[in-house]
């Protein structure tokens, strides 16, 4: 029987996960097979031991469930610890890990050619995903790191926990302009935008919207703004890549699927 892996959240159906890795097994040669499991929104530690029990040697975990994927291991690698959120779960060695970081910088400096060192970044939103990409944008070498929050509190306690890293109200960013935007924010999702002043982004911004698979607001006015723009879908198959990499010891190629997913 092949290994078994899967994602886990809630909801699930929506995932282009399962066709990204079966592209990396079929790259690499490996035998396993990717499923989505849609866990109960309090079942989550249940669903995780279920799978293991059956055998399952590996996880990535989703919305709503980071959180609690980081609480549930014994082991924690670092770039997790950091986040205090984790995206992936080695079963059989007990670990769980973060793979976002390193997926967004692959893809901004790798895919995108773009060179985040002595950069003037700032990220938008607070969550999970936010906290996943801080310690590797920090890693790449921006200059400097902002945060901004809807909800202020949240973006300073990110900056009381990483050094380095400053926090702000979208207001407060008038008159700043910045050499990267990421908006780690969910808003593209209901097609709204963090209310960024005007001057964020100008013509030689890169403007990367971590949401992927539609035309966000966000990109929408980085575009009218004349600056360089991404979704994030590159993010999503080099975290996958990381993944892959962590319970099958092979990167598998990246490109292709890449292009595929994008219809190119
Ligand atoms: P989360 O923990 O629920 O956090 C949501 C964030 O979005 C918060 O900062 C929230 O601000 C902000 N937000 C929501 N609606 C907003 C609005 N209308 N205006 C301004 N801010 C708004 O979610 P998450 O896990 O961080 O994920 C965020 C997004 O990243 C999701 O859409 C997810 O799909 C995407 N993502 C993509 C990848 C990838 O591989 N491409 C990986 C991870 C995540 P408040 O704190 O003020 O509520």
């Amino acid at each position: 029987m092949s290994d078994r892996y899967a994602l886990v959240g809630n909801p699930v159906g929506h995932s282009k996960s399962p066709r990204i890795h079966a592209e990396f097994a079929r790259a690499t040669g490996q035998d396993l097979d990717y499923g989505l499991i849609e866990a109960p929104l309090d079942g989550f530690a249940q669903t995780v031991e279920g799978f293991r029990a059956a055998g399952g040697r590996g996880l990535n975990v989703t919305l709503p469930f980071k959180q609690q994927a980081f609480a549930l291991c014994t082991r924690v690698s670092e770039r997790a610890r950091l986040a205090g959120v984790a995206n992936t779960l080695v079963l059989d060695q007990d670990l769980c890990d973060n793979t976002d970081g390193i997926g967004l910088v692959r893809d901004v400096s790798e895919n995108l050619g773009f060179g985040l060192r002595n950069q003037n970044v700032l990220l938008l939103g607070a969550g999970g995903a936010a906290q996943g990409v801080i310690g590797a944008l920090l890693e790449a070498g921006a200059r400097r790191l902002v945060v901004a929050n809807r909800t202020v509190p949240k973006a300073a306690a990110l900056a009381e926990r990483f050094a380095g890293i400053s926090a702000s109200s979208y207001e407060a960013l008038a008159g700043e302009a910045f050499d990267v935007v990421i908006n780690a924010t969910s808003a593209g999702l209901s097609d709204e935008s963090p209310l960024i002043p005007p001057s964020v982004i100008h013509g030689k911004t890169l403007a990367y919207e971590m949401v992927y698979g539609r035309d966000t607001p966000f990109l929408a006015a980085a575009r009218r703004a004349g600056a360089r723009v991404s979704d994030g879908l590159g993010m999503l198959v080099e975290q996958a890549a990381e993944s892959f990499f962590l319970w099958r010891g092979v990167r598998p190629p990246t490109r292709a699927i890449l292009a595929s997913l994008r219809g190119a």
